[in-house]
């Protein structure tokens, strides 16, 4: 059997993979060599092989609805962009990138876009994950440069996590600092998020701040660090520069100002600052929570500027850890897939220009910055952008302010979209779609939040008559007359020039530079080992510090903290709770690849809000009913799920839904489109929003096998959302009329009548023929609606040879675990709970009994939290009492 050594293409950690393939066999496992993840893999990365599956897979070229030849679609799209020039000029054309994309597709994009067509708008949906922290490495250090590795968090004695949920966004990095931590005992963790959430467990201290007072937060460190007389003097003396204004600038927050805006009290503050001042290893980890945001960059630089003070940066277990969330948002950084950079880490200057230009053999680059991501839609809508071509992404649904973007895509000219997906929100919009590779047919470089470049191969033929991105641009750059500019026939071929470009004229003064790979054999990029750059063609060694502007200083930046705005315009009722949006543990962006794994699906099945239960209460909806949030932007339905966890006054809802998988599920559409100054960030972290419950009257489950010809039509509910699951589709449905709903997929199922069974509280209908094609549940309220594990068995079962059997509803051989905790092993809630009654009193006795946790261990943190609600409930007898 094979074995290919690839890397995973979902978050930023970067885990390698090994795939087995046996004939249509694959297994995918934990690459035990990649220095990334060491042979673990999280949930959402076990489950790659399921992913693999021709649903909704793009496999030719379409234009304007009609299925065209490649040469045909690349004619018309070249016909049309070069006219839109013509007409407009370079600046009436935008392409929207992907942190999906591949190394090599990012460069010959942006050498496209900057360097021949002559634009800058060329921006990229890594925009909405890490550009704040971009921003920040650059106005501190001198350049995007992340100063740290995944060793050092092991070699940390204190590790800062904000605004992040690592336990579920990055699994593989959470369970090696827990392991640390187990191997350390002394390691102390602190988490600092308005929420409660799995990562918690792990903390010694959890600082549940006001959202968005980050900036409040670190700048009172920073001021705590001086009035202590706390500040390494001489090291900030010899390092760094701006050390007097940053102080300055944080001059009035005081413990009890910083009190007041983060709710945190003045003990909690002093604890944490005692101890980030007096450890010598700390290092910050930080993610989305802190970098979506209108204050993203002051706030990432707030964190730096502690560590600068400290003069914890530099050394093995200490600084400033951006951690990304996407596959190769930092290779689109290194190309300069941003609108923001010229490549290869260069900007605008007259200098890089003219350096790039003749790196690249054009006399019609780019002069300027271009428009970023949210602008450029902006743009569109206003009709400035004649021509978008949107490359692997799905910006109608993750953008914000998705009714605006949705504008943007139909006044839009042409708009292209090349995908491997055949239907998402974006492509509706298409003119022209072209249908790209996807992982394990396509052949690159991504790298990761270390700087790490892994090789992602290929395993697959290509889907239909799918290309590769590079390819696609190439093929149309040569159609537009640069033929010898773009001579690429391989990513080897790219990988070269991206690496030569990265050395050119560099002689130590940018950071990024490869130029030890730019003469690389096709033989060694094939096999290319992860490697992490800088990797210079002379062999210098890293700089100790992460100096990199001209006088080798880095910078502490005067930072006043703000706190999110607020649309004071709207109403009180519609600014009652803040909105904050985030990953779940088994799902990924907007679901067009986890959503394909039927075993994904069952951590969370459908859209739901978490809410505080006082608050639910508050509002009078229960657990498990429907609740409108809505805003002047958005408005998105959902079902209510009680946590404690939630602060009152917050709502937290998943960013994957898009109006594919429910009614109205695009939480994007709640953030108004507010961004960061500097770096151009969505604020996609807080909104305001009013809450009411939507009472119905009509609950319904359903199942709906493949090719079984019924599309269900819910245009009378109130709210459904949908899943896939082994066999077909399940779906939650409520408001609607099931006998309307029964009359249509009777009319799709024509004479297959269906087996009904009706009690006072629910009715059955299935219809079936050699399988079941398609079952419905249906209730009034929504507390008798069952666990639905045993409807979704309908569709991979054999039917029994006395079919009223399947109206009994629960079939004895499904069992009801409850909501599934441990997707690996198929363990569910109601499972643990019952281990810890039987006697299981630690999360290695329960892994041991029922095996959860033991594969990726992406459970670990909600067994342990489900071992302590149980362990923290009231004795029977008291209950009673
Ligand atoms: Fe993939 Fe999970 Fe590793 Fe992230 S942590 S790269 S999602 S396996």
């Amino acid at each position: 059997m094979s074995v290919c050594k690839t890397t995973c293409p979902y978050c930023g950690v970067g885990c390698g993979v090994d795939v087995k393939r046996d004939g249509d066999l694959i297994a995918v496992s934990g690459d035990i060599d990649h220095p990334a993840n060491r042979g673990k893999l999280c949930v959402k990365g076990s489950a790659l092989g399921e992913t693999l599956v021709p649903n909704n897979r793009l496999v030719h070229p379409f234009v304007e609805g009609v299925r065209e030849s490649w040469d045909s679609a690349l004619e018309t799209l070249t016909t049309r962009l070069m006219q839109t020039i013509d007409r407009f000029g370079p600046g009436s054309v935008g392409f929207y990138l992907s942190g999906q994309l591949l190394t090599e597709d990012y460069y010959v994009a942006n050498k496209l876009m900057k360097g021949f067509i002559g634009g800058a708008n060329v921006d990229t949906n890594s925009r909405l994950c890490m550009a704040s922290a971009v921003a920040a490495y650059k106005r501190s250090l001198g350049a995007d440069y992340v100063p740290c590795t995944y060793d050092d968090l092991d070699d940390a004695e204190m590790i800062v996590m904000v605004g992040s949920n690592a336990a579920w966004t990055h699994p593989v990095l959470y369970q090696r600092i827990e392991a640390a931590k187990t191997e350390n005992p002394h390691k102390r963790i602190v988490l600092i998020d308005p929420r409660r959430t799995a990562t918690a467990d792990l903390a010694d201290q959890h600082l549940a701040i006001q959202p968005g007072s980050d900036g409040f937060l670190f700048g009172g460190l920073l001021r705590y660090t001086n009035a202590r007389d706390l500040i390494d003097s001489e090291w900030v003396q010899a390092h760094t520069s701006g050390a007097q204004e940053a102080l300055a600038a944080v001059a009035d927050l005081s413990l009890e100002v910083v009190s007041r805006h983060t709710g945190l009290s003045i003990a909690q503050l002093e604890q944490f600052y005692a101890a980030f001042a007096n450890t010598e290893r700390v290092l910050t980890f930080y993610s989305q929570g802190i970098n979506q945001s209108a204050s993203g960059t002051d706030d990432c630089n707030a964190i730096i500027n502690c560590h600068l003070a400290l003069g914890r940066i530099g050394q093995p277990g200490m600084g400033p850890f951006s951690i990304t969330g996407q596959p190769n948002a930092m290779g689109g950084r290194e190309v300069g897939g941003l609108a923001t950079q010229l490549a290869a880490h260069m900007d605008f200057t007259a200098e890089d220009v003219d350096r790039v230009g003749r790196f690249w053999g054009s006399d019609r680059l780019a002069q300027a910055p271009g428009l970023k991501a949210v602008d450029l839609f902006r743009a569109a809508a206003d009709g400035d952008i004649k021509f978008l071509w949107i490359m692997a992404t799905n910006p109608a649904v993750s953008l914000p302010d998705s009714a605006a973007v949705k504008t943007a895509l139909e006044r839009c000219e042409t708009v292209v979209v090349s995908d491997c997906v055949r239907d998402t929100e974006t492509n509706r919009y298409a003119h022209i779609l072209l249908p790209a590779m996807g992982w394990g047919e396509k052949s690159g470089t991504v790298t990761n939040s270390e700087r790490t470049i892994s090789r992602q191969r290929q395993f697959l033929p290509p889907a239909g008559e799918a290309r590769a991105d590079w390819h696609i641009v190439t093929d149309v750059a040569r159609r537009m007359g640069f033929a010898d500019a773009f001579p690429f026939e391989s990513p080897a071929d790219v990988f070269r020039e991206h690496a030569g470009l990265s050395a050119f004229e560099n002689n130590g003064a940018r950071d990024f530079d490869i130029g030890a790979l730019a003469d690389i054999t096709d033989a060694d990029y094939e096999n290319l080992p992860p490697t992490r750059w800088p990797l210079p063609a002379d062999g210098r060694s890293e700089e100790h510090l992460p100096a990199f502007f001209a006088d080798r200083r880095m910078r502490l930046v005067s930072v006043v903290p703000r706190l999110p705005d607020v649309d004071e315009d709207s109403s009180p009722s519609t600014r009652e709770f803040v909105v904050n949006s985030g990953r779940l543990r088994d799902q990924w962006h907007t679901m067009t690849r986890t959503g394909l794994a039927g075993s994904l699906a069952r951590h969370r099945r459908f859209l739901s809000a978490s809410m505080n239960p006082v608050d639910l209460e508050r509002i009078g909806a229960k657990a498990g009913e429907v609740i409108l949030i809505q805003n002047a932007t958005g408005r998105v339905t959902a079902i209510a799920e009680a946590d404690a966890g939630t602060k009152q006054g917050e709502v937290f809802l998943p960013i994957h839904w898009s109006d594919c998988f429910s009614s109205e599920g695009k939480v994007s559409g709640l953030f108004p489109g507010v961004t960061d100054p500097i770096s151009g960030q969505p604020q996609s972290k807080y909104a305001r929003a009013s809450i009411r419950p939507l009472k119905t009257s009509n609950w319904t489950y359903m199942v709906v096998a493949d090719d079984s010809g019924v599309s269900p039509v819910l245009d009378s509910a109130v709210y459904w959302s949908q899943v896939r699951i082994d066999g077909g589709l399940l779906m939650i449905v409520a408001g609607g009329d099931p006998e309307v709903i029964a009359s249509r997929i009777q009319d799709d199922l024509g004479e297959q009548r269906p087996l009904s069974l009706s009690s006072p509280k629910a009715n059955y209908r299935i219809w079936a023929g050699d399988r079941v094609n398609c079952a419905m549940f249906s209730c009034t309220r929504c507390e008798d609606l069952p666990e639905p594990s045993w409807l979704e068995s309908l569709l991979t079962r054999e039917l029994p040879r006395r079919r009223w059997q399947l109206l009994a509803g629960y079939d004895p051989g499904v069992e009801d675990q409850g909501p599934l905790v441990c997707s690996c092993w198929e363990v569910g809630e109601k499972a643990i709970r019952a281990a810890i009654r039987d006697g299981a009193d630690s999360v290695s006795e329960i892994s041991e009994s029922l095996r959860c946790g033991t594969r990726c261990g992406s459970c670990l943190p909600e067994v342990r939290s489900i071992l302590t609600s149980e362990t923290a409930a009231p004795a029977p007898d008291e209950q009673t009492a």
